[in-house]
């Protein structure tokens, strides 16, 4: 039982005793919940660079 062999959650700190996943990275790791949040940044952050606005609306009259 050494803490060394413990793996922490560079973003939040929980350890592998706590999360079922931490992925390892060199330098930092993640824990499955801090890339839940990441993903639920980025598929937001994602929904408003894509305004209906912003799509051009072209090649409607093919025919
Ligand atoms: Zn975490």
């Amino acid at each position: 039982m050494s803490e060394d062999d413990l793996i922490r959650c560079s973003f939040c700190g929980c350890s592998t005793e706590e999360r079922k996943h931490i992925i390892v990275g060199s330098g930092a790791n993640i824990c499955d919940k801090c890339v839940l949040a990441c993903v639920e940044i980025l598929i937001g952050a994602n929904e408003t660079e894509h305004t209906p606005e912003a799509a051009p609306v072209q090649g409607e009259e093919k025919e």
